[in-house]
């Protein structure tokens, strides 16, 4: 075994990846994330005593949240990254435990070697990072808790550095994480303790998606309904992916009157709902699917393509496009250029990826014709009325939330052919990616209220669980879980492990979740996560329909 991660849908045999990830990671980058992961708890060790002093360290703040995100499944490649991470967190480190004496604080009782290792050479970073993965911790129940926590607060880095981008900030975030991370690493804590952590963290979830939302909406306005072109247009273009509206805004601002086009891949879809992208003539629309669709786009899209987060599938060897990757954020790319951070407040530069476009072909049309989405939480609760009285009558029998992820492995095809066959008076709501298992299909509407209510990315969750609440006032319940709403979540990376942890803080029980359970669930926590929530995987499309409509 040359490393061990087990933190997506998509580990090896359901269990693990050993020798190289399903998603292409390598061993050494594998194993670098985990000491970074280390040396990020150290850190954390130190900073949640010295905030108890009244002490904040923003810069430390940042890069635990940055740290955290590059780690994400399919967010960064490069070796080099975590190699420069791990070092300026050494370093700061050393200056938090520091200042926490200089305040007159008591270092922290710990034995976590996290809090007191140290290297100055490279060399002692690959023997280390072989030894502070996941399986040091012994027991898998522990270890089986522990990393669910860190998964949710993996999601909800990403979330909080989205919402920082767009200059808002919940310091209770950085607190919470910071403690959940030290805790983590401390034995004192039982299984017990450890469930209270997992769902105290659905709580910070929402608090994080909630200031994303606010973060999107403030500055782009409310997402609307929206009909998005799929086809293409006659110059070349850029294709912008990921979850960054920022980055959105300032590509559309520099490419402007330059002759070039911009369009949307995989999880930037919901980047044409908003308002204030709207406006631009020269977004076109979307282009092509879902993440693991990108070797087969990327091909025909012709021009460069930024990657403002993950997903990144690495580009076969005989790609033509993998020139024509850039990356910025998070995400990052073995020999790929890197668009650096905006400096005070300004705008990134994308002038290289643009000369790039002037040079390349228009993308080559696959697809024709419109998707509609922006049924966020604003446009549906103004649509109330409708769907209220389309469920008084029976028009609309059931919702079913179908958000979450999509990917590779072809059990995915479960929810496409799922969605076929649901009732035509059920409507579907989703966020995510996920969506693109059915969101071409002709499913028709009801009462021209479309049968696929598109709220956005994945972080928009928070929009669908805004609808359940507005629903439930509306219909005078007094359980969320009374609504005729059913749940069948597909999960692939740790964005959505936050948002499920999510749901379960805000009380809703029964989530089908697949198309597999997490490989990180131990027996016994599973056990737990079936007796308290309910939570159970997928069975056969019939099998299941039967189960939701009985
Ligand atoms: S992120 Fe997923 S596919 Fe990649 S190494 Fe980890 S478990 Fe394997
Ligand atoms: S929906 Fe899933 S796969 Fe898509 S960006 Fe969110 S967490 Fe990742």
């Amino acid at each position: 075994m040359s490393m061990f991660c087990y933190q997506c849908q998509e580990t090896a045999k359901g269990t693990g990846c050993t020798i190289k990830g399903v998603c292409g990671k390598t061993s050494d980058v594998a194993n670098l994330q985990d000491l970074l992961m280390f040396v990020l708890k150290g850190i954390s060790i130190y900073s949640t005593e010295a905030r108890k002093l009244g002490y904040e360290d923003r810069e430390i703040n940042k890069f635990i949240f940055d740290g955290l995100f590059t780690t994400i499944t399919n967010a960064n490649f490069d070796r080099q990254v975590f190699v420069n991470r791990v070092r300026k967190g050494l370093e700061l480190r050393k200056r938090i435990k520091n200042k926490l004496l200089e305040l007159g604080g008591k270092l922290p009782v710990t034995s976590h070697e996290s809090a007191t290792w140290f290297a100055d050479d490279e060399a002692a970073f690959e023997e280390k990072s072989t030894s502070v993965g996941v399986l040091s911790t012994k027991n898998e129940d522990i270890r089986s808790l522990r990393e669910m926590i860190t998964y949710g607060l993996k999601g909800l880095a990403a979330y909080t550095e989205h919402a920082f981008n767009l200059d808002q900030e919940n310091p209770e975030l950085y607190n919470f994480m910071q403690r959940a991370l030290a805790a983590t690493t401390d034995d004192s804590l039982s299984a017990d303790d450890l469930v209270a952590l997992t769902l105290e963290t659905g709580k910070y979830g929402v608090e994080g998606m909630a200031l994303l939302d606010k973060a999107n909406t403030t500055r782009y306005g409310n997402p609307e309904i929206t009909k998005v072109n799929i086809g293409v247009g006659k110059n070349p273009g850029i294709l912008i992916s990921g979850h960054d509206l920022r980055d959105m805004e300032d590509l559309l601002k520099q490419t402007e009157g330059t002759g070039i086009d911009v369009y949307t891949h995989s999880e930037m879809l919901p980047a044409n709902y908003y308002p204030a992208f709207k406006k631009y003539k020269h977004f076109v629309g979307n282009y092509g699917s879902s993440w693991w669709k990108q070797k087969e786009e990327f091909e025909t899209f012709n021009g460069p393509v930024l990657f403002t987060t993950n997903c990144i599938v690495p580009p076969s060897k005989n790609a033509t496009y993998t020139h024509r990757i850039f990356t910025t954020g998070a995400a990052g790319y073995p020999g790929s250029k890197h668009i650096p951070d905006r400096i005070n407040g300004g705008m990134k530069d994308f002038s290289e990826i643009i000369e790039m476009a002037k040079t390349c072909k228009p993308p080559v049309e696959i697809e024709k014709g419109e998707i509609i989405g922006g049924f966020a939480h604003n446009q549906v609760i103004q649509l109330a009325d409708k769907i209220v009285d389309a469920v008084k009558s029976g028009a609309i029998r059931k919702f079913f939330v179908m958000a979450g992820c999509d990917g590779r492995f072809k059990e995915r095809a479960y929810y496409t052919e799922f969605a076929e066959k649901l009732p035509k008076d059920t409507v579907i709501l989703t966020a995510g990616c996920a969506k693109y298992r059915y969101n071409k299909l002709p499913l028709g509407d009801i009462n021209g209220i479309p049968r696929v209510l598109d709220a956005g990315q994945c972080n928009d969750s928070y929009s669908l669980a805004v609808i359940a609440l507005k629903l439930k006032e509306v219909f005078e319940l007094n359980d969320i879980n009374e609504l005729p709403i059913a749940y069948n979540i597909a999960w692939y990376e740790q964005k959505a492990v936050i948002v499920l942890l999510a749901l379960l803080y805000l009380g809703v029980k029964n989530i089908h979740l697949g198309p597999t359970l997490p490989g990180f669930l131990s027996p016994n926590v599973a056990k737990v996560l079936v007796e308290k929530f309910g939570i159970a995987g997928i069975k056969t499309v019939d099998e299941d329909m039967k189960l939701f409509l009985n």
